[in-house]
């Protein structure tokens, strides 16, 4: 937590209105998308992209997720993707957009496809810290849980979708909650790709990944996924995404 603290102060010392949008920080995709284009576009000179801040302490998605696994994922492998990140669009006209542009900008692009995959790899990652919570898991309520019914038949049907999807994504990806065309679907990605880049709204996402899990877990990701949806998964974080 401290490197990350120390970069928000950092950003708050350059913006003070940064100070605002960060007072709901990452909230909801929408939050941080505003974030992140008010981090690197103050005062009309482009400003790198920043890890944003965990949404809690290392510690507390224990025992299910370790402090140790999360200092490796949070730590470097997210970190490491904002590096590269800022180092492939310096000096470039990427280097002024916000993430998400970036994103939309690089998607599909073979020649760009270095930047595409590090900058969705910062998204999906602060997409996945907020897709989880301490004291979450479980089925949701209210709205959501209506269109889960709706949508897929019963909740049970939704964890087997989604525990198929994680378990059946070949290597690295991700496992998602999708809302396409206003249905809700589980989705499945490889590497760093992700369903902005298929017209599709993200709600939740998992990230299957070795570095996700084998820590805690090594070879045994269904354990993972299981204790994802039973422990850890935020619905909260779903439901303000559907809208
Ligand atoms: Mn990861």
């Amino acid at each position: 937590m401290q490197k990350a603290n120390d970069l928000h102060i950092t950003r708050r010392h350059f913006c003070k209105s940064a100070i605002a949008v960060g007072a709901t920080l990452l909230a909801s995709k929408t939050a941080y998308a505003a974030d992140n284009a008010a981090s690197n576009t103050m005062k009309g000179k482009p400003m790198p992209i920043t890890l944003p801040e965990l949404p809690y302490a290392q510690d507390a998605l224990e025992p299910y997720i370790s402090a140790n696994t999360l200092s490796f994922h949070y730590g470097k492998h997210h970190q490491a993707y904002v590096t590269n990140l800022n180092n492939l669009i310096k000096d470039t006209d990427l280097a002024s957009q916000p993430l998400e542009t970036i994103i939309q900008k690089t998607a599909g692009d073979a020649a760009k496809a270095g930047i595409f995959n590090n900058a969705a790899q910062v998204w999906n990652h602060t997409f996945y810290w907020h897709s989880m919570k301490p004291g979450g898991g479980g089925a949701p309520k209210g709205k959501l849980a209506d269109q889960i019914t709706k949508d897929f038949g019963s909740y049970d049907a939704f964890k087997d979708a989604f525990k198929n999807a994680g378990a059946t994504q070949f290597g690295s990806g991700w496992a998602w909650l999708v809302l396409d065309n206003n249905v809700l679907k589980v989705t499945k990605t490889p590497n760093a790709d992700l369903p902005m880049a298929h017209g599709q709204k993200a709600l939740l996402t998992m990230d299957v990944w070795e570095h996700a899990y084998y820590l805690d877990y090594q070879n045994r990701r269904p354990d993972y996924i299981t204790t994802f949806l039973d422990k850890l998964v935020n619905w909260d974080f779903a439901e303000k995404n559907l809208g």
